[in-house]
């Protein structure tokens, strides 16, 4: 599949307002390399899919905007001949062709040769490993197999970018867990560009070259997945991509102290009032360890790989704790925490 020649895409001033008055989309600016897994994320009617929309010429942007693929203006390209392919989450495949029907359909309507699409159609049967699907019906098949045949079908056409509109969010989440791998092998052995969308942060920390995280049809922040994890900008990105604990307090000399006690912290801002981390970077500490924080168990759950507690410690929500230990906790019980002052972010 080396014929796949992969093509950067540039949105320049992209701004949408339905006809209804609905502002889905505040101007935005994003590029995106050619052969890069973008991942667009963020919760329900952020401006995702109208984005995606707009990049595949199903939206217009409004007056002013434009899409730029390798840095040619293609805002008034209709999509047929923009040549990205598309994967959804309702498959959209025709329920009455087979399988093998479906995959070739891009390759006749481009007046491929009948030889040529058998050829294609059998490669990309065996890429998806669905070979002894062929000949079944579309309504024949489970939704994992829909959508590996979706997948083979926007790919049988070599398009020069791949746009996949939330292609998990209908199977099952042990489905999901295979697929989710199989796309990230086949992204990479493309290195198609790929744009995925999803409100699902495992999915977009897994399979994103970056993450552009949306809110409110703005981008909240655009990253690798690390820097979006470890270095959220804004309130809302922390909030959104996995657990957060706060806790509020003031710095004296190295020492952050709050409600639950003091925290040694040698290189603190004098200024730091609140603090934010990470669950896996705050650790129950032996009883009688110097200079920990003190609080009362809330909750208790064991997950099997760790326990994932609920601690009250003076503040408006309990801080969540994982522990590996192989002990039992219990509601009620005092436990000492300590708190890796490299996993603290403040806004
Ligand atoms: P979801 O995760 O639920 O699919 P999304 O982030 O993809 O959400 P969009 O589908 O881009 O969100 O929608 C953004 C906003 O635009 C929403 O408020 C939505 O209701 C609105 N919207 C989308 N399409 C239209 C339309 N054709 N007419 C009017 N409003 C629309």
């Amino acid at each position: 599949m080396s014929d796949i020649n992969p093509m950067s895409i540039a949105l320049k001033n992209c701004a949408k307002t339905f006809a209804d008055g609905t502002k889905a989309l505040e101007p935005l600016d994003l590029s995106i390399n050619a052969g890069e897994t973008v991942v667009f994320l963020g919760p329900s009617g952020c401006g995702k899919t109208t984005t995606l929309r707009i990049i595949a010429g199903l939206e217009e942007p409004d007056a002013g905007g434009s899409v730029l693929f390798d840095g040619q203006d293609v805002t008034q390209i209709p999509i047929e001949q923009r040549n990205v392919g598309m994967v959804f989450q309702s498959y959209a495949l025709f329920p009455n062709m087979t399988v093998a029907e479906n995959i070739g359909y891009g390759l006749k309507i481009r007046k491929m040769p009948s030889a040529q699409v058998r050829t294609r159609v059998g490669e990309m049967l065996g890429m998806m490993q669905i070979e002894k699907l062929a000949n079944r019906r579309i309504d024949q098949l489970s939704g994992g197999q829909r959508q590996r045949v979706a997948l083979a079908r926007a790919i049988a056409v070599r398009p020069r970018a791949l746009l996949l509109d939330e292609p998990l969010t209908a199977l099952d989440a042990k489905l999901r867990d295979t697929l989710r791998l199989e796309i990230d092998t086949l992204l990479r052995s493309l290195q198609i560009t790929a744009i995925y969308v999803t409100h699902d942060q495992a999915e977009a920390m897994a399979l994103g070259d970056r993450i552009v995280v949306m809110e409110h049809g703005r981008v909240a922040q655009i990253g690798a997945p690390r820097d979006i994890y470890q270095k959220p900008a804004t309130r809302f990105v922390a909030d959104f991509i996995g657990t957060m604990n706060r806790l509020n307090g003031a710095v004296r000399n190295g020492v952050f102290t709050c409600r639950a006690g003091d925290l040694p912290w040698p290189d603190a801002p004098a200024d730091a009032s609140e603090i934010l981390f990470r669950p896996e970077d705050i650790r129950v500490t032996d009883t009688g360890e110097a200079s920990r924080l003190q609080g009362t168990i809330a909750s208790a759950f064991f997950l099997g790989d760790r326990t994932r507690l609920f601690v009250e410690v003076g503040e408006k929500l309990p801080l969540v704790v994982e522990s590996t230990a192989r002990r039992d906790f219990s509601r009620g019980e005092q436990i000492g925490l300590a708190i890796d002052p490299r996993g603290i972010v403040i806004l």
